[in-house]
C-alpha cells in the first residue's frame, strides 16, 4: 500500500502522472505494487543520474568533490558542462538575504492526502523563488509535455500554498546536463491563474481518488483508458490488462523517463 502518515495517503507527482494517465496503472503500481520489467540500460542511466544529483548536493553543502569527479569522467563532463553554461548557479550567495538548500522538501496537505516535493535546489530571496531540477537523460522533452507534468504543475504550486511568495514571483527551471552540445534549460514562470486552474484540477484528480479507493475496497477496480488507446501500446500490464499488442515482457514504457527522475532519497 501507498506509506500513510495519520491515516493521510502521501501522493508524488510520479503518482500523480500515473493516475492522470491510467487510474488501473496507478492501481497495479502502487496499492498492488506489481513491479515492471526491469530495463538494464535503464537502471544505468539512473544510477549514474543519481550520482549527479548526490555530488550537486554535496557541493552544495560544502563537501568536497574533487575525488568523485576525478574517478568518473563522465560525471566531470557534466560537471564542467554545467558550470560553463549556467555558473551564477553553482556561484555560492555573498549575501545573507538568500536562502539556497539543495534536497528542499515539502509537503502540502489536501483532503486526506500529503502531496510531496523535493527540489533539487531552492533558491530565494525577498523577492522571487526559483526552483532548479536536474535532469540527466540526453534529450529535453518538447516544452509543452513539461509543462503538463505534474512534476512542474506541483512543485510550483506547493511553493505558493506554503510560502509567502505570490504565483507570479515563482519560476521553475529543469537544467538538461546532458543535452547534445551543451547544458539546455527550460524555465516555467507560474502565475495566478495557473495557480487556479491547478487548484480545480488537483481537487477533480483527489476527488476522483477518493472514490476510486473506496470502490477499490469494494473489490471494484479502477478506471482503464478507453480501448485502443496508445497509452496501453506502451504499458508494461498490457498482457493484465488484455490491452495486448505488446506484452508485459516487450513494452517499453515510456512513463519513467520524466517520473523515475533520479532523485536522492532522503
Ligand atoms: S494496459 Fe492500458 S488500461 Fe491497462 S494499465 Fe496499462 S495503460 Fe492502463
Amino acid at each position: 500500500m501507498l506509506s500513510t502518515t495519520t491515516q493521510l495517503l502521501r501522493l508524488s507527482q510520479g503518482q500523480l502522472n500515473l493516475l492522470e494517465a491510467c487510474p488501473r496503472k496507478f492501481q497495479h503500481t502502487y496499492l498492488e505494487q506489481l513491479n515492471s520489467p526491469t530495463n538494464p540500460e535503464h537502471e544505468e542511466r539512473q544510477t549514474l543520474g543519481s550520482r549527479f544529483h548526490l555530488l550537486m548536493q554535496q557541493r552544495e553543502m560544502g563537501l568536497p568533490i574533487d575525488s568523485f569527479l576525478q574517478a568518473d569522467p563522465q560525471l566531470q563532463s557534466w560537471m564542467a558542462g554545467f558550470a560553463d553554461a549556467a555558473p551564477e548557479i553553482l556561484m555560492s550567495a555573498t549575501d545573507n538575504q538568500t536562502f539556497r538548500e539543495s534536497e528542499h522538501y515539502r509537503t502540502l496537505q489536501i483532503q486526506n492526502y500529503l502531496l510531496t516535493v523535493v527540489y533539487d535546489l531552492l533558491i530565494a530571496d525577498n523577492q522571487q523563488a526559483q526552483i532548479l531540477d536536474w535532469k540527466t537523460y540526453p534529450k529535453p522533452p518538447h516544452k509543452r509535455k513539461l509543462e503538463s507534468n505534474w512534476q512542474t504543475r506541483l512543485y510550483m504550486y506547493v511553493l505558493a500554498e506554503t510560502s509567502a511568495y505570490s504565483p507570479e514571483n515563482i519560476s521553475m527551471t529543469y537544467w538538461f546536463v546532458q543535452s547534445e552540445g551543451k547544458p539546455q534549460n527550460i524555465k516555467f514562470n507560474y502565475n495566478t491563474t495557473q495557480h487556479i486552474k491547478i487548484t480545480k484540477k488537483l481537487n477533480q484528480l483527489l476527488n476522483q481518488l477518493t472514490n476510486w479507493l473506496a470502490d477499490y475496497q469494494n473489490n471494484v477496480q479502477f478506471p482503464q483508458v478507453a480501448e485502443g488507446s496508445k497509452t496501453c501500446d506502451y504499458c508494461t500490464f498490457a498482457k493484465r490488462c488484455d490491452r495486448t499488442s505488446v506484452t508485459e515482457e516487450t513494452a517499453n514504457d515510456p512513463l519513467p523517463n520524466i517520473d523515475s527522475i533520479q532523485e536522492v532519497s532522503l
